[in-house]
């Protein structure tokens, strides 16, 4: 850190912060926290390496960001073994100090590491990199948490919006074009004659109802799938890669551990599902579209039931309006 008057430093930790707190995912994140120590810290390196959460595959961490080449194996393994406890250690390896901190990931499903290493570390600036290390911590739990909606721990309706506007798909073009057999899908799923329970049981009971579902759904649905609770009663699952002659059946599985489940008091619910395929042409919000006006198809014909738009369109049950250049319906 340059031996510069604490005036400038307080300004670069607090332009540390704005930059920091600019960032909207953790990816950004974890960059702008690299970047900024880089700045004051200016004769350190720095490294940030993503370890996976099972022991075994955590022998070696991915670079993310750094030179390879100078960062010595043996830190890589301290880091890895470094306990969860320990926010972060000083290791002296050679003529430098190494300073690793763990970056928790939201999700807590993977381990990023933060290396820096210079000849020696002042007591300032060990103060300085924490200090960095909580507020990024504090931002990424806050960021997390405005992802989720409360009730069910689920996605909420602004990731899912952020999810669409940049969705390309879940498969490169060429491999698209040769993997016939799979697809994403989009499917919308509204719990029927919600209102009802609500006016019968109460609002709590309601609630309680919505969540029983969100675990049906995630007891179904495989970890690769994503659930928004996309309104009061309404949901979106993402299915991306699904095998298309298994779509029917995955949805459909749903909705029948939704029928069969015993709620507590209100006793049988059912829920009345819509699905479109994400072809990768029509925009995301059209293919919500879709699925949404398949969801009103079965909600017109009996509730209960898990409709798919491209095959009402084929049997003349609907019209396909939503070619991109017709209309947008968002
Ligand atoms: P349909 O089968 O046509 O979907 O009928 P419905 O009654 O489910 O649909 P409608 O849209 O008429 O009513 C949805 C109800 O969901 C209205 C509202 O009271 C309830 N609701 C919305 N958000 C919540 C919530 O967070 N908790 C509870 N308990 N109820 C909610
Ligand atoms: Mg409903
Ligand atoms: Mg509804």
């Amino acid at each position: 850190m340059k031996t510069a008057p604490s005036t400038e430093l307080a300004h670069e930790v607090i332009q540390s912060i704005v930059t920091l707190t600019e960032q909207r995912d953790q990816r950004s994140l974890e960059h702008s926290l690299l970047t900024s120590l880089g700045e004051m810290l200016e004769s350190a390196e720095g490294w940030l390496l993503d370890i996976p959460a099972e022991p075994e595959a955590s022998v070696e961490g991915i670079l993310l960001h750094g030179r390879e080449a100078t960062l010595p194996q043996r830190i890589i393994e301290l880091g890895c073994a470094l306990p969860r406890s320990d926010s972060h250690r000083l290791i002296d390896l050679e003529d430098r100090r190494y300073l690793l901190a763990k970056l928790q990931d939201a999700e807590r499903d993977r381990l990023h590491l933060l290396v820096l290493a210079q000849a020696d570390w002042s007591e300032t600036e060990q103060q300085v990199v924490q200090g960095m290390i909580r507020v990024y911590q504090n931002f990424v739990s806050l960021l997390y948490d405005s992802e989720k909606d409360t009730l069910t721990g689920l996605y909420n309706r602004r990731k899912l919006e952020t999810k669409l506007a940049n969705f390309t798909g879940s498969r490169p073009q060429g491999r698209r074009q040769r993997d016939r057999g799979h697809a994403d899908y989009l499917a919308i799923l509204d719990l029927d004659r919600f209102k009802r329970i609500n006016d019968t049981f109460g609002h709590l009971i309601g609630d309680e109802v919505l969540l029983v579902f969100a675990n049906i759904m995630r007891r179904t649905l495989r970890d690769s799938d994503l659930i928004f609770r996309y309104g009061g009663e309404e949901f979106v699952a993402l299915l991306p890669e699904t095998a298309k002659d298994s779509i029917d059946d995955v949805l459909e599985r749903i909705r029948r551990n939704v029928e069969t489940h015993e709620f507590p008091l209100v006793g049988k619910v059912t829920v009345s599902i819509g699905f479109a395929c994400l072809d990768g042409l029509t925009s995301p919000l059209n293919v919500m579209a879709k699925a949404d006006r398949a969801l009103y198809y079965a909600k017109d014909h009996g509730r209960n039931q898990v409709r798919e738009f491209e095959q009402l369109v084929n049997q003349h049950l609907l019209e396909d309006l939503h070619r991109d250049g017709s209309i947008e319906l968002f």
